[in-house]
């Protein structure tokens, strides 16, 4: 019998929810291009409720009871003494999501000789040290595909909001102003601005096809090109790398993993090279922006507007520079951890799970690693190596 070892978000702090705002989400019956959702054989939750916070337990405890298995829930993650650490050397299978990611760094997973299988509850297997998980023989799986579309409708809701100064805008109404200058005096349009995406996998691609309908000029860069057909559809502009790319967009969105090499590919040196006035979203990883070079170009005017909901580490402590520089919409790591996103990885953790117990194959779009080896959606997108350095720091969270 296995010990499944769960880290998930505090619940809301004024408890569990009772009832949601909407009584039900829309059934899909696939994703754009294809890929089937999710298909455990069961599910012991209503799609649509809270499932990602502690009380949630992304509706497995049923499921792993019946079966004998030991699960163990827990939020507190973040050092040494933590009930993280404490439960780690006993657990075969760690679960972490990464709005609030137990970082699986090489000396934690030296600690976990039963370790075999650690589950992404979402999209993005950085806070695993791939190469330690690698050479531990672990198996990585995340579920593919399940909140790319909730983080597309973010990017473009986040670049709306910073080109039309939505959120100083909505500040002065709630502070009793009616100042219009002060709320127009950096709001554009969107419409015949070049917008860009370094990354053209499922989200960069979503983004795409819904800044389309705005009359924008389109571009991305990637290490593999789109069809020929889709460039054609959606008037793309192919840029061999990023330096080329930022250079002529007024609006730049990050869309691609955090692996060694994407991280800190947002530095002074690039940043210098975009458009005076850009605006930068990036909802990928934090680590992907050089932290102090983003807040550089806010106070200089080289960035117009920043805004994200991925930072480095998370929680991020609470003098994180990007908590109060200027020109942000900042968010905690939020945009694929909807309530309809949480029903789909929800599902997808339990199809991974079912699979491990009756020995049967994982599918290849959910691994990272397999027994060691980067494979299916792994080896397309990551390379090897490590982007976990630092992330003690998460810790300081838990100060004052
Ligand atoms: P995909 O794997 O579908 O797409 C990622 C794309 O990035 C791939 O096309 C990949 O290229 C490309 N890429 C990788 N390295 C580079 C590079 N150095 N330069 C340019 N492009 C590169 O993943 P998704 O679109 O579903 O997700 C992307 C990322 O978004 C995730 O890895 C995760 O970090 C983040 N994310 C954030 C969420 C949130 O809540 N904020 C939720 C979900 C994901 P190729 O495969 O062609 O080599």
């Amino acid at each position: 019998m296995a010990k499944v070892l769960c880290v998930l978000y505090d619940d809301p702090v004024d408890g569990y929810p009772p009832s949601y705002a909407r009584d039900d989400i829309p059934a899909l019956d696939h994703y754009p291009g294809g890929q089937t959702l999710p298909s455990p054989q069961a599910i012991d939750f209503r799609p649509g409720e809270l499932l990602g916070s502690v009380s949630g337990e992304l509706g497995l405890r049923k499921l792993l009871e019946e079966r004998g298995h030991t699960f163990v829930v827990t939020s507190d993650k973040d050092g040494p003494n933590s009930a993280f650490e404490r439960e780690l050397p006993t657990a075969d299978i760690v679960i972490s999501q990464p709005f609030w990611p137990a970082y699986l760094t090489a000396e934690r997973i030296a600690k976990a000789p039963s370790l075999r299988l650690a589950i992404t509850a979402g999209i993005g297997s950085d806070h695993v040290d791939l190469q330690a998980a690698s050479e531990k023989g672990l198996t990585v799986a995340e579920i593919t595909y399940s909140n790319s579309i909730s983080v597309s409708e973010h990017v473009v809701m986040m670049i709306l909001a910073l080109v039309r100064n939505y959120i100083p805008s909505n500040q002065t109404v709630i502070r009793g102003g009616w100042n219009i200058a002060d709320c127009v005096e950096r709001s554009y349009d969107l419409e015949g601005m070049a917008v860009g995406t370094v990354g053209a996998g499922r989200i960069g691609t979503a983004v795409l096809r819904r800044l389309k309908a705005f009359d924008v000029k389109l571009h991305y860069t990637d290490r593999h090109r789109l069809p020929e057909s889709v460039e054609r559809e959606l008037d793309l502009t192919f840029h061999p790398n990023a330096e080329s790319l930022v250079s002529v967009c007024d609006v730049v969105t990050m869309n691609a993993p955090l692996h060694p090499e994407t991280e800190h590919m947002l530095n002074d040196a690039l940043i210098a090279k975009m458009k005076r006035g850009a605006y930068l979203v990036n909802t990928a990883r934090g680590k992907i922006c050089d932290r102090d070079a983003v807040v550089r170009a806010l106070e200089s005017g080289q960035l117009a507007g920043y805004a994200g909901d991925v930072w480095f580490p998370q929680p991020a402590p609470r003098d994180h520079p990007w908590r109060t520089m200027p020109h942000q919409g900042m968010t905690p790591h939020v945009s694929g951890t909807s309530l309809s996103a949480q029903a789909r990885y929800a599902a997808g953790v339990r199809e991974i799970l079912e699979c491990w117990f009756d020995g049967r194959p994982i599918r290849e779009e959910y691994l990272i690693v397999d027994r060691g080896m980067l494979a299916g959606a792994g080896a397309h997108s990551y390379s090897t190596g490590n982007t976990t350095a630092g992330s003690e720091e998460a810790e300081r969270f838990k100060e004052n």
